[in-house]
């Protein structure tokens, strides 16, 4: 009958046949599962010092480091924060932590003190690893909370030094039992709405993460123990602790740490450790493409570069590509990437040109930090030859299940039409830390995690992203969340209201802009309201453009109409 045909679900799968994924390890015991194989080969590199962690070394001072935690009182299920920039004691830390079944959460050590605070306060930290140039911002909240902190090159005054962990007996370690659903990192993200909140991934859904993409025949993500790989993106976001650090210690492979991206130290690097594997963003793909320099180092040990976060121009791949000639670079050509396929229902023509400005039309993959981080990626590198559909982000994870739901009606959607992505399987995160309501508007009934991002399945079972429905905006990759600048504005005694949304910016994706309704006789200025918001958070939030307006446009229910604000935004001169 038409009704029950109505209700039957389009679900689609990876083009790769599903693989046996041993989900019930912990993700300490399945990352080491081959130690055996590679405990005298490198591990870790630190790109600053130059010191090697073999394989061996990392497993036994994660240990020891779990044995640490313990005599410190870290219990199971309890929650330490890394604020730290790449070293290998993040990562040393976050297996530790694995080890002990304790927690995890990294903040960015970009933050300004207001920001830490929140996120330790927030997730509940009973122990902050840093350095010493970070103590200041996190000296007072340790203080007035009971926090321990913990400094990786010093002690000062009041702080622990890492050897405590580190010099700790492993044999001290009592047995600890971990189960498959008990969380062992918890990154931040503010999802399709509202404050950034804690995503409990467990030790089955990163098992399950990274076996999606490295693990089996044919892997989506081609990594082997030879290869070295650069990892320059910030350790903070899950996309480099999952898919650059997990997936590289799961395979067996070098792990070339830098802390800060610097042309010179790279390309030297990059010869020095012949580096195979190079995940990088576009901004830096800029720098090696139009520096001099790169002349004078051997790079063809570059096999792989892979770019992501932003769109990568056609004439910067080709110039990156003359870089790098024995490279494939996993970002397929803009040129002629973009298809759009819309639906009217969703996009009316009045905001359509609007709502793709905001995209990133291309990138090797697909992530979002809430399901697990990746749920597409590109089988290029697996496959010869080399091919990517032009502005596809690749095929949906292998052990999963994705569809594309019409957002008004809920129902599944054919192939060539654009509707919500939702994604099943044990990769995805348990729920929000502390905020079941977040969850449930997240994770349905069903299982299906509904990301907020708009996109189609083709013919070819590849996904394009079209468009974004929730409000979150992308600074470099970098997540801003507009309801943490609102709550910052409407807290000033000369505003009454106000809404952020993301304009377009050739350089960084997005930037935010603050629609502002002043207070009857405020004569705040643009610059003072820039200023207010600076002085409260890390770079990449602050707020660009300021419009005064009357009033925020809002929905009977109370929500802000953001569409309606950014058709504004094409209205005004930059
Ligand atoms: P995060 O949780 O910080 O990784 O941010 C996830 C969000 O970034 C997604 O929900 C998308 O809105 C956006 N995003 C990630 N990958 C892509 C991509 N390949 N194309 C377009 N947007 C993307």
């Amino acid at each position: 009958p038409q009704a029950e045909l109505q209700q039957e679900e389009i679900i689609y799968r990876s083009k790769l046949p599903d693989i046996y994924i041993p989900s019930h390890l912990p993700l300490h015991s399945y990352c080491f599962q081959n130690i055996a194989n590679v405990a005298s080969r490198p591990c870790l590199i630190n790109g600053t010092t130059g010191k090697v962690y073999t394989y061996a070394e990392v497993e036994l001072t994660a240990r020891r480091i779990a044995s640490g935690l313990n005599k410190l009182g870290i219990q199971q299920r309890q929650v330490i924060m890394l604020l730290l920039p790449n070293t290998p004691e993040f990562v040393l830390s976050f297996l530790g932590a694995s080890f002990r079944g304790a927690i995890a959460t990294a903040a960015n050590p970009f933050f300004t003190r207001a920001e830490v605070s929140k996120h330790a306060k927030g997730s509940n930290a009973r122990l902050i690893i840093t350095q010493a140039s970070y103590v200041d911002k996190v000296k007072e909240f340790a203080q007035d909370n009971d926090v321990m902190v913990m400094c990786i090159d010093s002690a000062p005054e009041g702080c622990l030094h890492f050897s405590e962990l580190t010099q700790a007996d492993d044999n001290d370690l009592p047995e600890v039992d971990i189960a498959s659903e008990d969380v062992v990192a918890l990154p931040y993200s503010s999802g399709t709405t509202g404050l950034p909140k804690g995503v409990m991934l467990t030790h089955k859904g990163l098992v399950t993460s990274v076996a999606q993409q490295v693990d089996g025949e044919n892997p989506n993500l081609y990594f082997r123990s030879e290869d070295v790989i650069l990892c320059i993106l910030p350790m903070f976001h899950i996309y480099a602790l999952n898919s650059i650090m997990l997936c590289g210690l799961r395979v067996g492979a070098a792990i070339l740490i830098m802390q800060k991206f610097e042309i010179g130290l790279a390309l030297e690097l990059i010869q020095k450790y012949k580096v195979t594997i190079a995940p990088i963003v576009p901004p830096i793909m800029f720098t090696i493409a139009k520096s001099s320099e790169t002349d004078k180092y051997d790079l063809s040990s570059v096999r792989m570069v892979k770019s992501g976060g932003a769109p990568l121009g056609k004439e910067l791949e080709d110039a990156v590509r003359a870089k790098f000639p024995g490279a494939k670079l996993g970002q397929p050509p803009l040129s002629h990437c973009y298809r759009p396929v819309w639906n009217r229902r969703l996009f009316e023509p009045a905001t359509t040109t609007l709502d793709f400005h905001l995209l990133q039309l291309n990138a090797n993959g697909y992530g979002m930090t809430e399901a697990g981080p990746v749920l597409a990626m590109c089988l290029g590198f697996a496959k010869e030859p080399f091919e990517i559909k032009s502005g596809a982000c690749g095929t949906v994870v292998r052990n999963a299940e994705m569809k594309i739901v019409d957002p008004d009606t809920g129902s599944s959607l054919p192939r060539n039409q654009a509707g919500e992505i939702c994604i099943r399987g044990d990769q995805i995160m348990k729920g929000y830390l502390n905020d079941p309501e977040a969850t449930a508007r997240t994770i349905d009934k069903d299982g299906w995690l509904h990301t907020g991002d708009i996109g189609y399945i083709d013919d070819d079972d590849e996904l394009f992203i079209v468009d974004r429905l929730k409000e979150l905006i992308k600074y470099k990759g970098f997540q801003v969340a507009p309801a943490e600048l609102e709550a910052m504005l409407i807290a000033h005694p000369d505003i009454i209201d106000a809404a952020v949304v993301g304009m377009k910016d050739e350089a960084v994706g997005e930037v935010p802009v603050a629609f502002v309704v002043k207070s009857g006789k405020s004569e705040i200025s643009e610059d003072e309201i820039k200023q207010y918001i600076s002085k409260q958070v890390v770079y990449y939030k602050r707020i660009s453009r300021v419009f005064f307006i009357e009033a925020i446009p809002k929905a009977p229910s109370g929500k802000i109409l953001r569409k309606e604000l950014r058709a504004k935004l094409a209205t005004k001169k930059h």
